[in-house]
């Protein structure tokens, strides 16, 4: 028993406080984190909403903090170190893993740790397995460590499918992940990075943040413009990070003969797609999950060099007793970007 909360989603609509796991006696490969900032997922919005009974440590699965506790067989982390949550590396033991193929663990996903705590990062303290996190450096602040998880769901999607030097792509949807998808699109070599973005706040930012056109996904000349760009071709690769069919359609609509239509945003419901279209242009139709754990030293470098720009992303702060008010304005349809949830106010 432990005199603190942690908060779980435990039903639809329904978000419950629980005793948080003791953090008094640290297990010799573990370390406690005083939790600084944990953002609130798509996926912890979605699980609120329709009460499908995630595993507890989904929610809240991106955060940041200080270490306060470090297990005995630690080595490389110390108290007072800032860092972020990560994955936990590949097991090793797993069919994939002994074949070879460690990027595609079959225990590489968040939920599967194995002696992770029953609830996830709406909590001030956390005790978790020292693998799964990574440092920050001086240059990081902790706001940007609590983006660090969603910020490589977007650098591994973007290194699934690279753009070669002089590329023109598009980006659909401007959400956090879009917002990434775009810079590091231009980071790997595509010259004409677009992005398609409902509100004009979302393509100001778009744009702030390095896209070279912004276009709205309402505009009838949409297509005719990116035909203007691309000298008539479309665009070499489309990254939908909207996550809706219509998205998926007008990235259909919007690449060249050949092209590279990623799957980012993918939705989870049933939706109406024609995939002859597809065939039409004999595109390369690709998905993308998650991240691999290698994958969070090369965000946190690229924050650390001012390569990776956050300004503009994070919405609002609130506490954690605001926690399922927070919840229904999202689930109600409120536009943000990333909201974060600070447990020590
Ligand atoms: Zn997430
Ligand atoms: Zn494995």
């Amino acid at each position: 028993m432990t005199d603190q909360l942690a908060y779980v989603i435990t039903g639809r609509r329904t978000i419950s406080p629980v005793d948080a796991a003791d953090v008094s006696e640290v297990l010799p490969d573990h370390v406690v984190v005083e939790i600084a900032y944990t953002g609130i997922c798509g996926s912890d919005v979605h699980a609120y909403e329709i009460g499908f009974p995630y595993h507890p440590t989904l929610s809240g699965h991106e955060w940041s903090g200080t270490v306060i506790g470090v297990g005995a067989d630690v080595t490389g982390l110390e108290v007072g170190q800032r860092v972020a949550r990560t994955s936990q590396p590949p097991c090793g033991r797993c069919v994939m893993c002994q074949a070879g193929h460690h990027a595609r663990c079959e225990n590489y996903t968040i939920s599967s740790l194995p002696t992770a705590p029953p609830h996830g990062g709406y909590t001030p303290k956390l005790a978790v397995p020292a693998r799964s996190v990574i440092a920050l450096p001086d240059s990081v602040s902790l706001e940007q460590g609590a983006l660090v998880e969603p910020l490589t769901v977007a650098l591994h999607a973007v290194r699934r499918r690279q753009p070669r030097l002089g590329d023109t792509v598009v980006v659909i949807g401007a959400g956090l992940i879009g917002l990434a998808t775009m810079q590091f699109a231009k980071l790997a070599g595509a010259t004409e990075v677009v992005m398609v973005a409902r509100g004009e706040d979302r393509r100001d930012l778009a744009a702030r943040l390095g896209a070279t056109t912004v276009l709205d996904p309402a505009d009838p000349q949409l297509a005719s413009e990116i035909q203007a760009l691309t000298g008539g071709r479309g665009v070499d690769i489309a990254y939908e990070c909207a996550g809706n069919a219509q998205a998926i359609q007008s990235a259909t609509t919007l690449l060249r003969p050949g092209g590279t239509l990623m799957l980012v945003g993918t939705p989870f419901a049933p939706v109406e797609l024609i995939p002859a279209m597809w065939m039409a242009k004999e595109l390369d139709v690709q998905t993308t999950l998650a991240h691999n754990r290698w994958e969070f030293d090369i965000t946190v470098d690229l924050l650390a060099k001012g390569l990776l720009r956050t300004d503009g992303m994070t919405d609002s702060v609130r506490g954690l007793s605001e926690l399922a008010d927070v919840f229904d304005e999202l689930s109600g349809g409120a536009k943000a970007i990333k909201t974060l949830i600070d447990p020590r106010e």
